[in-house]
């Protein structure tokens, strides 16, 4: 039944005490047009997928008109950026709308680039198209992959330009769709104003939205803590399985629900190093992807000192809380870190780790692309021919050494488990970028297809096959920018 508002909208966000927030209504925009719409997940969040597409939805989408029960606001937080704190950040050009309880609960929905608020300090409130639809494409993707991810409801041009680095570029409005957007720099805000009580709201409000069984415990703030490290230590073991390169891990970044937020200079890593940074932002490599693991931690570690007052009234014996909490990051970070690779290779979790070192030696060496090599690897566990996995190497031999190991691990690879573990399409950079370029012409069938041949990544689709090669010399992306 269609809801008697378009978008049944909730405002406990809004109810928080003022300093949380700022009213803030999003700005119009002169000629807004559709680019694309998200109706299963519109169905998701009891929202009428039909609705979506009229003139009514376009003006909610650009920010041009406020749906009823809306109650717009921009967030405060603060948070580490690549190391160094700034007290105030805030939605500079995001504004919840609100919440609406769905089929998975309760999810914000915010515009991202409508407008000036109070916390855009120099910037301009807006998004450029090229961001909006990276962001779409890469949340659905990373979705269909599995991983916890903010989701996209709609994605529009707003007929107006914006100054980039790159010149005059169009602009755009995008819909996310979050868990919520409560962040470790949300706590952070409070804590850098010494506003105890704020801390006290917050992780009440926290707690109730993301973690009710922590409300059970003898110290809820504690038993939080120890959710939300759980909720990252399962999170970036599952990007890094997936080569991704979340790019700008700082303390805003970092969400509180455990899902992967913010589509900056992201990027899935194709020839595999440790090593590896895409984003032109991260000067030394701090969010590399092998430094992902450590930067987890670093972060979490801002959260317990946060809410050290609430561990316990004594400071000292509150440290030894949150280091015990912490701690376990490392434990339950290794676990994951070895099951998912694990999957990956068909192999049982009691291999050794040494093997999935040796394993990611190899690529590392060889400079082989990271997916293709787990996609071929799946199909010589499918008993097909060793040909297409070889042919990786440049030396042939070093992959023919490390499939007798392999043999020896595991003389019968988990083949289904494979499959579910090793996507065969990613969002590979060059096509990424090439949906950008495209979309910056008006043209928008690249994103489409490509959003079209991501929905399901780890099935074979023969008329998607020019979505799992590696790019032409001419079409490898070094760099990425927000
Ligand atoms: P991000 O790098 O996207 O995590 O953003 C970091 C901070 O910069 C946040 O406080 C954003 O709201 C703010 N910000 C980013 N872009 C803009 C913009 N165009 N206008 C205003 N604020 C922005
Ligand atoms: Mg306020
Ligand atoms: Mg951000």
């Amino acid at each position: 039944t269609m809801p008697t508002t378009p978008i049944p909208f909730q405002n406990t966000y809004a109810r928080l005490p003022d300093r949380f927030f700022a009213e803030q209504e999003p700005t119009a925009v002169p000629s807004p047009q559709l680019i694309k719409i998200n109706p299963n997940l519109a169905q998701d969040l009891g929202i009428n997928p039909s609705w979506l597409s009229t003139t009514e939805a376009l003006d909610v989408f650009s920010g041009n008109a406020v749906a009823e029960g809306s109650e717009p606001l921009a967030q405060a937080y603060a948070g580490h950026q690549f190391g160094g704190f700034s007290p105030q950040l805030g939605d500079g050009r995001a504004i919840l709308l609100g919440e609406v309880v769905g089929s998975e609960g309760r999810r914000d929905i915010q515009l991202k680039g409508s407008g000036r608020t109070p916390f855009s300090r120099q910037g301009d409130g807006k998004s450029a198209l090229g961001p909006v639809l990276r962001e779409y494409l890469v949340s659905e993707a990373m979705h269909a992959l599995g991983v916890p991810t903010t989701r996209a409801l709609a994605a529009v041009t707003t007929g107006e330009t914006v100054l980039r680095q790159e010149g005059m570029v169009a602009g755009g409005v995008f819909t996310r769709v979050a868990a919520s957007h409560l962040r470790v720099g949300t706590f952070q805000f409070f804590q850098a104003r010494e506003d105890l009580e704020a801390i006290q709201v917050l992780t009440d409000y926290a707690i109730n939205r993301h973690y009710p069984a922590a409300a059970e415990t003898a110290n809820p703030p504690l038993a939080f803590l120890k959710a939300v490290i759980a909720a990252q230590a399962n999170l970036i073991p599952h990007w890094m399985s997936l080569g991704f390169i979340h790019g700008v891990m700082n303390t805003d970044n970092c969400s509180i629900s455990g899902e992967t937020i913010d589509y900056g200079p992201c990027a899935f890593m194709e020839e595999f190093h440790p090593g590896c940074v895409f984003s032109s932002i991260d000067r030394n490599a701090r969010y590399a992807w092998g430094n992902q693991a450590n930067i987890g931690l670093w972060n979490l570690s801002r959260l317990a000192e946060a809410l050290l007052p609430l561990l316990d009234s004594d400071r000292e014996e509150a440290k030894v809380l949150a280091e015990e909490a912490l701690a376990e990051y490392a434990g339950q970070f290794g676990k994951n870190y070895h099951a998912r690779f694990c999957a990956k290779l068909g192999v049982s979790e009691g291999a050794p780790e040494d093997f999935v070192r040796t394993t990611l030696e190899l690529l590392a060496n060889h400079s082989v692309d990271f997916t293709l090599f787990f996609r071929r690897l799946t199909q010589v566990a499918n008993k097909e021919s060793t040909e297409g996995l070889l042919a990786l190497f440049s030396d042939p031999a070093a992959c023919e050494n490390w499939l007798q190991l392999w043999q020896t691990v595991e003389p019968a690879p988990n083949f289904e488990k494979m499959r579910l573990a090793n996507p065969i399409r990613i969002p590979r950079n060059h096509r990424v970028e090439e949906v950008i370029q495209a979309g910056y012409r008006g043209d928008f069938e690249p994103f489409e297809k490509l959003s079209a041949a991501l929905a399901h990544p780890f099935e074979e689709a023969p008329e998607f096959a020019e979505y799992e090669e590696r790019p032409t010399p001419e079409q490898v992306v070094h760099e990425t920018f927000c």
